[in-house]
């Protein structure tokens, strides 16, 4: 089985589209890692694109934060100003449908899992550095565990000893590339964002997995961020939300 897997689209229709379009035809599911609404001047159209098609969706804390679910106090005020402004926009359809949605998924049939944040705390932490990896390679039932939130592509591997893991390396991936999946390894990885890539690199950001053939390659391409800035300042919110689409930060 082919996926494709997004993570923090957070609104951005054009970064999510030009995705859908380059890998048309590679993949046979989506796996979106949370983080579906929020900064971007489209939550619904995003809502409705995964929907349309099937996409398995895990739940990301703008996500709950846009239902209410969490508390936004600790959110700074830009993100605090689009998620007030995501939850007057969202259609009662897609509030139902992020409702539904968890931060874990468990695809043990296919060899992997996933989540938005870490396996420690699924909304909150940011595996930023290998001592907060660790947690959550010790909690991984997989080979393999997909990650979001940071907003960065990028992987961490472990060496499995019975159950241990040992002998952590680490590889950003801001342009992408093929990972090769060794089997007494064990990965974390991070496809990055479609939607607001914080690695200095603009450009939109998935994987593909293919299971049968082992294989894992993170792409990364152009898109129109012009457009979801122009979109992000028209709806009224804080401009700054466009400008950093075009420096990746
Ligand atoms: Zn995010």
């Amino acid at each position: 089985m082919r996926f494709l897997i997004v993570s923090d689209v957070h609104g951005n229709r054009f970064g999510l589209e030009a995705v859908l379009e380059d890998a048309r035809g590679d993949y046979d599911r989506i796996v979106c890692l949370g983080d579906v609404v929020g900064y971007g001047a489209h939550p619904n159209e995003c809502c409705q694109l995964l929907r349309d098609h099937n996409a398995l969706c895990l739940l990301g804390n703008h996500d709950a934060a846009a239902l209410g679910n969490i508390s936004i106090e600790w959110f700074n005020p830009v993100a605090t100003a689009a998620i007030l402004w995501t939850r007057e926009q969202l259609s009662p359809d897609n509030r139902t449908w992020l409702q539904s949605l968890e931060p874990t998924l468990d695809c043990a049939q296919h060899g992997f899992g996933a989540v938005h944040a870490s396996l420690r705390q699924p909304l909150e932490e940011y595996i930023i550095d290998p001592s907060v990896a660790q947690p959550t390679f010790g909690l991984m039932t997989w080979p393999l565990c997909f990650y979001g939130h940071t907003h960065v592509a990028d992987c961490y591997r472990a060496l499995d000893v019975a159950g241990k893991r040992y002998q952590m390396e680490y590889a950003p991936l801001p342009y992408g590339g093929a990972l090769e999946m060794e089997a007494s390894w064990r990965y974390l990885v991070n496809p990055g964002s479609c939607g607001q890539p914080r690695d200095g690199n603009p450009q939109a950001r998935y994987a593909l997995l293919d299971t049968e053939e082992k294989s894992l390659e993170v792409h990364a391409l152009d898109y129109n961020w012009n457009a979801a800035r122009d979109a992000i300042i028209e709806a009224g919110l804080p401009p700054v939300l466009g400008e950093r689409l075009g420096q990746g930060r």
